[in-house]
Order: C-alpha cells, then sequence, then structure tokens
C-alpha cells in the first residue's frame, strides 16, 4: 500500500474552501446559468431568482434535492466562494439590501469561486508527502491567491484570471510531477502490468477495474459512467475529471490528486470507496 498523502495534516487548512450556504445569500440559486436536463429545477438565465429559493435565501426543497433528481443542486460546489463574497467583500450586506450591486455581486462571486478552486487545489497539493522542494513556492502562492480573494469588489474584477490561474498550474504540475516520480520509483507499485492511458481521455462507460490508475494522469478525463469500482487511484491526477454516474464503489481515492466534493458528489460510491479526510461521503451513497 503506497501512501502519499501526509496521514497527519491540519483539516482546518480547507476550513473556508467549504461551503457554508449558511453565510452565503443564495448566490448559485440566482447568478448561475442552469438547465432542467442537468439535473436543476427548471431552465434559467443567469440572474434570474430560482423558484425554491426562500426569501431568507436557504432552499425550499433542500431535504428532498435528490429525491426530486435535483442531481445539479447536490452536486455544485462553489468552494465557499458564496460566505467570501457575503461576508467579507460585502460585509454582511445581500442583493436584496442593495439592489443596486446586485449584477456586480454576482461577477465577483463567478471570479471568487475560480480563485476558491484555485485555491482547493494548492491547499490539497499541499497534503502530499515529499514535496520538500516545492512547498514554499506552493504557500507563497497560496499567499498570494487569498490576497486576491480579500481584494475589494471592484479590484476583485479588475483581476487577470487567466494569467494567476498559468501561474497555478505551473506549480500544480510541479507537484503533479513530483507525486508521478515517488509512485514509479516506489518498490511497492507493481509496474508489470502499467500501461499509461494517454491514448485517450475518453473513458465514458469504459471498464477500467483491471487498468492499473495508479500514478496516472486523468486530467480533463471524461469518466462518465465509467466502471472504476476496487480501484486504486493513488497518485491519480483528476483535476477537472467528470465522474458523473462513475462507479467508484470500494475504490481508493485517499490518495487521489486534485478531487474535489463537487466530483465526489456526482459520482456513485458506496461506504467502502476511501476519501481524502477533507472530503465529505454524500449520504446518499450505498450503504
Ligand atoms: S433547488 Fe434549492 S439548491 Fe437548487 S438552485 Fe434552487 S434554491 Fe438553490
Amino acid at each position: 500500500m503506497i501512501n502519499l498523502r501526509e496521514s497527519k495534516y491540519d483539516e482546518e487548512i480547507f476550513k473556508d474552501l467549504k461551503i457554508d450556504c449558511k453565510k452565503c445569500f443564495g448566490f448559485c440559486c440566482v447568478a448561475l446559468y442552469f438547465s432542467a436536463s442537468e439535473g436543476f429545477p427548471m431552465d434559467k438565465e443567469a440572474g434570474e431568482t430560482c423558484i425554491n429559493l426562500n426569501s431568507d435565501f436557504s432552499c425550499a426543497v433542500h431535504n428532498n434535492l435528490r429525491k426530486n433528481g435535483l442531481k445539479g443542486c447536490t452536486a455544485y460546489d462553489c468552494f465557499g466562494a458564496g460566505q467570501k463574497v457575503a461576508q467579507v467583500t460585502y460585509g454582511g450586506y445581500d442583493w436584496k439590501q442593495t439592489p443596486e450591486l446586485k449584477n456586480q455581486m454576482f461577477d465577483v462571486f463567478l471570479v471568487m469561486r475560480q480563485l476558491n478552486e484555485m485555491l482547493w487545489y494548492l491547499t490539497d497539493a499541499l497534503t502530499f508527502i515529499q514535496l520538500s522542494t516545492t512547498k514554499d513556492e506552493l504557500n507563497l502562492m497560496i499567499k498570494e491567491t487569498k490576497e486576491l480573494t480579500n481584494l475589494d469588489a471592484k479590484s476583485i474584477m479588475e483581476i487577470d484570471i487567466e494569467k494567476h490561474r498559468v501561474k497555478v498550474n505551473s506549480i500544480l504540475r510541479q507537484v503533479n510531477e513530483l507525486v508521478e516520480k515517488r509512485v514509479t520509483s516506489d518498490k511497492k507499485v507493481n509496474l508489470k502490468n502499467k500501461k499509461s492511458l494517454i491514448s485517450g481521455y475518453d473513458f465514458i462507460g469504459a471498464n477500467l477495474t483491471k487498468t492499473n490508475l495508479i500514478g496516472e494522469d486523468l486530467a480533463g478525463a471524461l469518466l462518465i459512467a465509467t466502471n472504476l469500482s476496487n480501484t486504486n487511484l493513488a497518485g491519480t491526477n483528476l483535476i477537472g475529471a467528470d465522474l458523473r454516474d462513475a462507479d467508484i464503489r470500494g475504490a481508493n481515492l485517499a490518495d487521489s490528486m486534485f478531487i474535489t466534493q463537487s466530483q465526489v458528489n456526482t459520482a456513485k460510491g458506496d461506504s467502502n470507496t476511501k476519501l481524502p479526510r477533507a472530503l465529505v461521503r454524500p449520504f446518499y451513497w450505498d450503504k
């Protein structure tokens, strides 16, 4: 069994990157475009309020989202951007109190979500061991990104987000390479049956249970309804991979790289699926 992630990292480092809807003003239920075919209550334009949003910004069907087939709502994760914009950027003022700022708030929310998503990946990278060469760089990038999230609304809108993303991606790639190196040099990893999957990223409906995926690069891969049950995904780069309806029952994702709550929420797991400690097991998974 290969261990890639620090066993004793402080989970508090993820605290501000987890959703806290009670401190938010329903940004995701208003600011985003969504479509009924993707598991949302209705087709709606960005900026239009969801029919189920209560006046206190809670969701009228919160306890029955899955029962009502609203998978999109249960899968969405803002990485804590909602509460940050509501409580920090706008100091607790909501878009009903300040209608003149409504559109700006939603635009800021969309930028904040991207920054917080980057913070999630950087923080996740920090939990991998054997990263002494990049740890300082990672911490610096986290600091720089956090500083951006603390700017005022006007300055947030002026951030060159793509330029920042290039810098973040460059360091994430370095971390990925280090982990890959660690995997391939580990004597416990059986590399005999290991062949790279670089021939493609489309694995929709495929059965990968017999493929050695340890340390594999599945960034952005289409893993929709892919059978990954009982696979070991240690060191597997899952950044941006589409795991909708992927079967991860019994799979080991505890040491997978750059996995998010949203990806986990869309997949089908069970009580034997191993997750990184920062992620929560969806209550609707098989027992
Ligand atoms: S159904 Fe509830 S969670 Fe989904 S968008 Fe509407 S208010 Fe938000």
